[in-house]
């Protein structure tokens, strides 16, 4: 799933690179800058051969009860849009949180689905066989090394 972005500051050459990464950010923690070329570490990725996935990508339950909370968020916002009481600057924060709300309520409940229905499993396969790809070249695992990973 491509619907999260990183982003960070080159240490070399201070721009600011962006990218698309998965939900969980699996991929290879050492990060190339787009413009200047140079390697650094970035930790907020998992090189999920050696550091595992991330527990809540499996916990279905997290994310069917968020998305319930946050649908029935959604509803109490739309049921207090009906009445009288709220009026002028009120109803209009109240209508952006309970489109807020809904939106990540439907997000939680894809995941939480997708989890369920064993696609997230079937991610993790693939995300598990590029680590191991990744893994598999000295060269590489010299470079992870380096930076303090015990492989
Ligand atoms: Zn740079």
């Amino acid at each position: 799933m491509q619907i999260s972005y990183a982003e960070w500051v080159c240490p070399e050459c201070k721009t600011k690179n962006r990218e698309a990464c998965n939900t969980w950010m699996y991929g290879s923690p050492i990060r190339e800058c787009k413009a200047c070329r140079s390697e650094y570490l970035d930790k907020r990725w998992r090189e999920v051969a050696i550091d595992g996935f991330d527990p809540r990508g499996k916990n279905a339950k997290f994310f069917a009860k968020g998305a319930l909370l946050l649908l029935s968020m959604a509803l109490i916002c739309g049921v207090l849009l009906q009445t009288p009481v709220v009026q002028g600057m009120n109803s209009t924060k109240l209508t952006l949180a309970c489109v807020l709300c809904s939106l990540f309520g439907l997000v939680s409940g894809f995941i939480a689905l997708r989890i369920k229905l064993g696609f997230a499993a079937k991610d993790n396969e693939k995300y598990m066989a590029e680590s191991k790809s990744r893994l598999a070249d000295p060269q590489y695992v010299e470079k992870l090394r380096k930076y303090g990973y015990k492989v």
